[in-house]
């Protein structure tokens, strides 16, 4: 079977590797279909593809756009996007425009709380300055020894009802997908099982998916429980959604899973690969 791993991110957003290095981790890890899925960001698409090229690496071409959807964030990941369609790539950076305008919102927060300097040193952390995300506030606060990790920091801070945390309004769920779309590319829920949403809710989340044009969800990811990815393979089996699989990885000591280091799907539901050409 195929190590296939569909979400990852580089330095174009908030991973610590440059598209390059990714790549070559993927390689060294078995890893032979890879995509990269920064955060509303294709710019790093050209290297990584040049890289996987030379390291033998089937390379699709991804990105995980940032959606609000009754109040709620959501993370929308496009698989075989086209990486220079106008309106895919208009969108994306009116999405970063809001980023900078919310991380100054996120600065103030933290000023409130008595942590000065967040934005400067959320911006020093940021690959190209391109795109800010909270990811790069909280290595900066981890730096500043506010928290002994990652996961501490988003607990304590940057989260809902805790300092450093902004409230911010995403591009619609209808846009994403059709950004998506008309790009060429395939439109799928990102770690559905992350979000706080009821049985209903869900199921209405994944029926409006449905409508707009999205094929698929991610069944194994890092923040899946087992139990998870058996729940979201048996909704993708009874829908007729595809089954996608993706470490979400950010870089080394960071991430719960390495590159291409998931289970595999289970059998019961439709890879969304199954009918990439080479594949399957
Ligand atoms: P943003 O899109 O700027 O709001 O940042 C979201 C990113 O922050 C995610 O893609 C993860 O990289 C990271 N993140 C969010 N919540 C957590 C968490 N609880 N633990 C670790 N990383 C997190
Ligand atoms: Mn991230
Ligand atoms: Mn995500
Ligand atoms: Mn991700």
């Amino acid at each position: 079977m195929l190590n296939i791993d569909l979400h990852s991110h580089s330095t174009v957003s908030d991973g610590l590797l440059t598209p390059t290095q990714l790549v070559e981790h993927a390689a060294a890890r078995g890893v032979e279909v890879l995509a990269l899925t920064d955060h509303d960001d294709i710019g790093g698409l050209e290297e990584a593809r040049k890289a996987a090229d030379k390291n033998n690496v089937l390379f699709i071409d991804g990105v995980e756009i940032s959606v609000s959807w009754r109040g709620q964030t959501l993370h929308i990941v496009g698989l075989g996007i086209d990486p220079a369609h106008p309106q895919l790539i208009e969108g994306l950076s009116t999405i970063r425009q809001g980023r900078t305008a919310r991380a100054r919102n996120i600065a103030a927060q933290l000023d409130k709380f008595g942590i000065h300097g967040s934005f400067e040193g959320a911006c020093r952390n940021t690959g190209n300055g391109r795109l800010i995300g909270r990811m790069h506030f909280a290595r900066f606060l981890v730096e500043q020894g506010y928290a002994k990790d990652i996961r501490t920091v988003f607990r304590k801070y940057l989260v809902k009802g805790k300092p450093g945390y902004a409230p911010h309004q995403w591009v619609s769920l209808s846009d994403a997908v059709n950004w998506i779309r008309s790009s060429g590319g395939r439109a799928v829920i990102a770690h559905p099982g992350r979000y706080k949403l009821g049985k209903n809710a869900l199921e209405e989340l994944l029926l409006e998916f449905q409508i707009l044009g999205g094929e698929a969800i991610e069944v194994i990811t890092a923040s899946h429980t087992p139990e998870q990815s058996l729940l979201f393979a048996n909704h993708s089996r009874r829908l007729g959604l595809l089954a996608s699989r993706g470490s979400d990885f950010h870089g080394p000591g960071e991430s719960y899973f390495d590159l291409g280091g998931m289970p595999p799907l289970p059998a019961n539901c439709a890879p969304v690969w199954h009918d990439w050409p080479g594949l399957m």
